[in-house]
């Protein structure tokens, strides 16, 4: 434990020691070892944490800065990113156990966000209105909330933080980050970043710890204006009431069942590929993961057989080596929770066809790997298919009608995404159009980017991330009136 490196958190530009005194350990998933000492921090960190950043947003260093120069901080940022790219790949794979082949491309992807942003900062305008009151100037201006909390889970733990934090500094918000307890070297690392690209200190600061210790005096909060969350649907329950007893706004990104849906006229490769993609990436643990592929009846046989055959190829072991396609659960009580939905799936009367079992393979080591699962004989209604497992199960539910397919896909509490398989461009859009969920994908699955605007229907959240509307969820709009008449009206009537 001594050899361990003990982590400080990003306070005010300094880099502090928790109050608490304490540090608790972060464990590699590959190997089930601990590599790393992260703070524990608690409620008088996060008071110092936001006195700083409250501090920040009042000050001249950030708020006299011209939005082209907030703008310029963003895109140098980026640049640094990219050129520590393959640094922070590593330190989130040993982390977090994502493969490093993801890592690399998603560390590569993430400038993206923060150039995207930058150049949008100084194009947030306000509007001149053609009032309806003589010798009146109406106009409005677009203005940063003040401090930001963002929290973020596991499972793409720098990528979804780039999402906050991205949009909420080119608005002039200054931030309090709260990293998942399970990925927070990452965040340490990329916070070193934020100074060396030159944001005044204080403009964004790095809390560490348990959601309870620090997410919850985080979001209670006085000046605390927003809180910007990922995470599952009961703890954004629970953020969201917290945040609603001091009406501080919110955007929510929650959890999913998302369906991937095959139609008999589908090019099968392709689909089959696409539901292997959509629930077998990262080990099924996003939100996104199409746990549910909705197969049209007249080709089911056909299309499970192929399923299976290409899902039985996946490799396992090191997320390390570029070679490796399936790596660990990141956590030992999501190791846990995957296997304990296999075990109720089982009871439920599902077929288990593929895995439904601990990896016992040689190349995974003693890190917590569940070898990839496909159930058939999945009943719409049956836990496995309503309920978010966040790991590499797949159901496989059959449909007779477009009707049906629609029925079942929208028939969970939540509306993160769906895919469609399909030549008819007829069905593309129909189902587009039916489906009720935050993202289509139409013969893709997974695609993301920084122009497009992510979030869910339903229990799959509140608000939208990327995009030029995500900048929104981050301003707050001031209507200025100008008298330019100079005629004092009667100030017993209201004008
Ligand atoms: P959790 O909801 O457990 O945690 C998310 C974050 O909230 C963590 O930083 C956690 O801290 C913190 N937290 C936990 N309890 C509280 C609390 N009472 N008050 C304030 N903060 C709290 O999610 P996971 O980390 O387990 O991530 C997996 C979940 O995230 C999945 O359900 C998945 O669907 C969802 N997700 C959604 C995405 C989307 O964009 N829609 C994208 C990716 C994931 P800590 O864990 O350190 O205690």
């Amino acid at each position: 434990m001594s050899e361990l490196k003990k982590h400080r958190m990003l306070i005010g530009g300094q880099w502090i020691e928790p109050a608490s005194g304490k540090w608790f350990e972060s464990v590699n998933p590959f190997t089930a070892a601990a590599w790393a000492l992260i703070p524990r921090g608690a409620k008088a960190d996060v008071d110092r944490a936001v006195a700083a950043a409250y501090a920040a947003f009042y000050d001249d260093a950030w708020r006299k800065l011209t939005a082209t120069a907030r703008g310029a901080l963003l895109s140098r940022l980026a640049d640094l990113i990219t050129a520590e790219a393959g640094k922070l790949a590593e330190i989130e794979t040993t982390d977090n156990g994502k493969l490093i082949a993801e890592m690399r491309g998603q560390l590569n992807y993430i400038p993206q966000w923060f150039r995207y942003y930058g150049g949008l900062a100084d194009k947030i305008e306000g509007r001149v209105l053609p009032i309806d009151k003589p010798g009146i100037f109406n106009f409005t201006r677009e203005e940063p909330l003040g401090v930001v909390a963002a929290i973020t889970p596991w499972n793409s733990p720098l990528l979804l933080a780039t999402w906050k934090l991205a949009p909420a500094l080119a608005a002039g918000n200054t931030v309090v980050w709260k990293p998942s307890e399970f990925s927070s070297v990452s965040a340490l690392a990329f916070g070193e970043l934020f100074e060396r690209a030159g944001f005044p200190p204080g403009v964004v600061n790095i809390v560490t710890g348990f959601g309870a210790e620090v997410g919850e005096p985080l979001i209670t909060h006085r000046d605390v204006a927003k809180i910007a969350f990922t995470g599952g649907d009961k703890t954004g329950e629970h953020v969201y009431q917290l945040a609603a007893r001091g009406l501080k706004r919110v955007t929510l990104e929650l959890g999913g069942k998302s369906a991937n849906i095959v139609f008999d006229d589908a090019d099968i490769e392709q689909a089959v590929k696409g539901v292997v993609s959509g629930i077998f990436a990262a080990t099924g643990q996003t939100c996104i993961a199409g746990s549910r592929a909705l197969i049209h009846r007249p080709i089911l046989d056909k299309f499970v057989e192929q399923l299976l055959a290409l899902a039985k190829t996946a490799r396992m072991g090191d997320p390390l080596d570029m070679g490796t396609q399936v790596g660990p659960i990141t956590t030992r009580s999501q190791y846990e929770k995957v296997l304990d939905y296999i075990r109720i799936a089982k009871e439920e009367g599902a077929v288990c066809r593929l895995g439904g079992a601990p990896a016992q393979r040689p190349e995974c080591g003693p890190g917590w790997f569940v070898e990839p699962t496909i159930f058939t004989g999945v009943k719409p209604d049956m836990r496995i298919a309503q309920e978010e497992v966040f790991g590499p199960v797949l159901s496989i539910i059959p449909f007779d009608t477009e009707d049906e397919a629609v029925r079942i896909a929208n028939g969970t509490v939540y509306g993160l995404a769906a895919g469609v398989w399909t030549t008819s461009i007829r069905r593309a859009l129909t189902m587009s159009e039916r489906l009720e969920a935050g993202t289509i994908w139409v013969n893709t699955y997974r695609a993301v980017s920084y122009m497009s605007p992510f979030g869910g229907y339903k229990r799959s959240g509140i608000g939208r991330e990327s995009g030029i509307d995500a900048i929104r969820e981050y301003l707050q709009t001031k209507s200025v009136w100008i008298d330019i008449a100079g005629n004092a009206p009667n100030p017993f009537i209201m004008r």
